[in-house]
């Protein structure tokens, strides 16, 4: 996928920040070990030299020379990890730390692109609908069962609303759990308010940190984009578009949040079509959230996305009461 170079750029500034951050962070911790622990600061002394001294010895192909060196430069190794646990720091104090472990903050792994470039690409290209700081707040830390009543039961799921909620909520995290073996898709019903866009972002929290790619979007902005793309000209959003719809049929998980307040017509069924189809060839899950009915959704995208839907997402219907107005009334 040919991404715009000025916005390659600024991914590429962005891997290079990281790295560099890493390399200050590493100084800072040096600094204040080796002024609490001198002996340390001659221990990387010794180890610098003796790598250096190996890197001859295997120019010059002295094999048994080299072994000795080894096992000395080991012993230096286990002393540092005791002299610094011993003085109250973790093991790997003096070791690089990585925003993603998996590439070393490079962004590549053996020449393709690692998950977390991917995202970063993925952040790039939708950074009106960014998760980040939204994340920071909505995720099962902050996910409350407060506000779901166990006061009564209700008619059609035979639960209260808190045993529901319950039961999905350890659902999902199995689903997290499960997420790469099982490529299973889910379906959010319930009213406005009781939780489902909370839901998805506590899902797309967890597996953001695992490393997967993922895309929200709230239904009216993912057929905004459909449409740019497919409609629009050689212009710089439709080249967006592009990236954006490759994206889009591509990443791990694509979250579409509050489907049917779109606007609806013969497009954006069509779209939703074969967005739903194509990543499910890919083996690629989805969640859907929506305040529509299976009646409703059948009505306003047909029996084909419908018989799809019905028999390939697993059907979560939360129940409760508006928690934005329980907010606003407790002024919480
Ligand atoms: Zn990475």
């Amino acid at each position: 996928m040919a991404l715009k170079k000025d916005k390659y750029n600024q991914i590429v500034r962005e891997y290079d920040n990281r790295q560099l951050k890493n390399k200050h962070e590493l100084d800072m911790r040096r600094k204040e070990v080796f002024e609490a622990v001198p002996e340390l600061k001659q221990l990387e002394h010794d180890m610098i030299s003796l790598s250096a001294q190996c890197g001859r010895l295997a120019v010059m192909g002295d094999s048994s020379s080299l072994d000795k060196l080894k096992t000395q430069s080991l012993d230096l190794q286990a002393r540092q990890i005791e002299l610094l646990v011993s003085n109250g720091y973790p093991a790997d104090y003096l070791e690089l730390r990585y925003h993603c472990d998996t590439c070393k903050d490079t962004g590549f792994v053996d020449g393709e692109k690692c998950n977390c470039y991917k995202q970063a690409v993925a952040d790039l290209l939708y950074s009106d609908s960014n998760l980040k700081n939204i994340l920071l707040h909505e995720n099962f830390n902050y996910f409350s069962f407060q506000y779901y009543s166990d006061d009564y039961i209700d008619d059609v799921l035979g639960v209260s609303p808190l045993t529901n909620i319950q039961k999905i909520v350890a659902g999902c995290k199995s689903y997290i759990k499960n997420f790469d073996k099982n490529k299973d898709n889910l379906l959010f019903m319930g009213n406005t308010g009781v939780g489902k866009t909370f839901l998805c972002n506590c899902i797309a929290k967890e597996l953001l940190d695992k490393g997967y790619t993922v895309i929200y979007l709230t239904a009216f902005r993912l057929f905004d984009i459909l449409e740019k793309y497919k409609f629009g000209r050689d212009t710089e959003s439709s080249i967006d578009a592009s990236n954006q719809f490759s994206y889009i049929l591509d990443c791990d998980l694509l979250i579409i949040d509050d489907l049917g307040t779109e606007m609806n017509n013969t497009f954006t069924t069509s779209q939703l079509y074969l967005i739903i189809n194509e990543r499910m060839l890919r083996e690629k899950s989805t969640i859907i959230s929506t305040n529509l009915s299976y009646e409703d959704i059948n009505s306003k995208y047909g029996e084909r996305i419908y018989s799809r839907v019905i028999s390939k997402y697993s059907i979560r219907r939360i129940i409760g009461k508006d928690i934005r107005k329980i907010k606003a009334f407790n002024n919480i």
